[in-house]
């Protein structure tokens, strides 16, 4: 636990030296008004956006997100700082739910706000220790979200915005890119936060496809099979599906056969709508 009495730009109203930053809720705070400029201009806000932000923490980016949309719906975790956001943005357009964001459902929430909006997006500096769990979450759960803006670990950005046969390419990768376009929007080094952490960062777009380019006939057999396939990257796709899947090897040999792959070939030379043709045809 550590004093965030050393964060300058810290408004007035709190009581700074009361508040103890707690490492178990990935509490990094960003410090750089330059950086939090920057970030709001990165995803679709008008005056008619729905911002959903998770983790506000002090509420150094709410106050710039507010600032460029109609209405922000925030999740914040950490009891001891809601009488903070309260006191900061006492009679905004902000709803201030002092909510796991894991355990919440979106769409719900959304509609309990009864306000019209054009677009929803969410926008976060991610409590990193749950970057996976929350982006799977909303690309799963929601059908009201339609874009992400979201700061994480560089290595966990290139790994979610890699291509095939590139070294950050694994089965997150997949996952991803199957229901979003993914692209790092900026590089943010480790200075701009308090406490700095151990790590670079960096903010990832993700826009929602619309309609999903191509769709497996069945997700979970698809999900299986892209898990399965990384299991041992060092090993062949095959070597790797015989013992995630349980097939016979004659019969994975085959199909990679009939679908016109070489036997020998690794799940990271594979792009999405490979993984969805080879789980189609197990699916038959
Ligand atoms: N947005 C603030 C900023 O940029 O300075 C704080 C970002 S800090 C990296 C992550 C925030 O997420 C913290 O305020 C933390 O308490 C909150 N948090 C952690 N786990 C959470 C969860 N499961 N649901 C909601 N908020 C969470």
């Amino acid at each position: 636990m550590k004093n965030i009495g050393t964060a300058t730009h810290v408004k007035s109203t709190i009581k700074k030296e009361e508040f103890h930053i707690k490492k178990k809720f990935g509490q990094n705070f960003l410090v750089d008004q330059n950086i939090l400029r920057k970030i709001v201009t990165i995803p679709s806000l008008t005056d008619e956006t729905l911002v959903i932000e998770i983790g506000p923490g002090m509420g150094s980016l709410t106050e710039h997100l507010l600032a460029k949309s109609k209405f922000v719906l925030a999740y914040e975790i950490d009891p001891d700082l809601i009488p903070i956001l309260n006191e900061t943005f006492k009679g905004q357009n902000i709803s201030i739910q002092n909510k796991d964001f894991l355990k919440t459902n979106i769409d719900e929430d959304i509609e309990e706000l009864n306000i019209s909006y054009d677009n929803v997006v969410v926008v976060a500096n991610l409590p990193y220790y749950i970057t996976t769990p929350i982006i799977m979450k909303i690309i799963e759960e929601s059908s009201k979200v339609k874009e992400m803006v979201l700061m994480m670990q560089l290595e966990v950005a290139r790994r979610l915005t890699s291509k095939p046969s590139t070294k950050d390419y694994n089965s997150l990768s997949i996952a991803i890119q199957y229901k979003t376009f993914a692209e790092i929007a900026l590089k943010v080094p480790r200075t701009v936060f308090i406490p700095a952490p151990n790590v670079d960062s960096a903010i990832v777009k993700l826009v929602v496809k619309d309609e999903l380019e191509v769709c497996p006939d069945n997700q979970e057999l698809f999900y299986k099979v892209v898990r399965g396939s990384f299991v041992q990257r060092r090993k062949t796709l095959v070597n790797n599906l015989l013992s995630s899947l349980n097939l016979p090897k004659t019969s994975v040999i085959e199909m990679l056969e009939d679908l016109g792959y070489n036997p020998q070939i690794r799940a990271e030379s594979l792009s999405v709508n490979d993984f969805i043709r080879i789980s189609d045809y197990l699916n038959k």
